[in-house]
């Protein structure tokens, strides 16, 4: 037998969970309109599921900030060595071709929160470098 402890979700937006085999009502409002979010293999797993699920949205968030903190600090490390972080983003942001756009790298600097960087920066200091070479108004290539 797989995991038969399901969390369920209610119409009401309510968390639950329930045994395989068992009909149970959602507990906030008694209707039986529920569907099977997920499964887990013992009640243990499946009682923290349920109340994570129905963390109040400010306790999520205060979760969330704290993550993002996590994240920011991991990032200060990595910044720390080579800026192997950002060339990364550089290198994510070629295409095929070889060819790093502006729009790329900023749309790629914004999607992994390094919104503080500026694009225009980057691309300077790698012309500096030597690393890049302008081939467009806002085209370069690695050298
Ligand atoms: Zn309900």
């Amino acid at each position: 037998m797989e995991n038969p402890w399901f969390l369920m979700i209610c119409s009401c937006g309510r968390y639950f969970g329930r045994k395989m085999g068992q009909n149970t009502n959602c507990p906030m409002c008694d209707s039986t309109s529920s569907k099977q979010v997920e499964k887990y293999p013992d009640p243990m797993s499946l009682a923290k599921a349920v109340s994570q699920a129905n963390l109040p949205e400010a306790i999520s968030k205060e979760l969330m900030e704290k993550e993002t903190k996590k994240f920011h600090r991991k990032k200060d490390n990595m910044n720390g060595g080579k800026n192997n972080f950002l060339i990364s983003a550089m290198k994510r942001s070629t295409d095929q071709d070889g060819t790093l756009t502006m729009d790329s790298l900023v749309s790629e600097l914004r999607s992994s929160g390094s919104d503080e960087v500026s694009a225009e920066l980057l691309i300077g200091q790698a012309e500096l470098e030597g690393m890049l070479i302008k081939t467009g108004r806002k085209s370069w290539k690695w050298l």
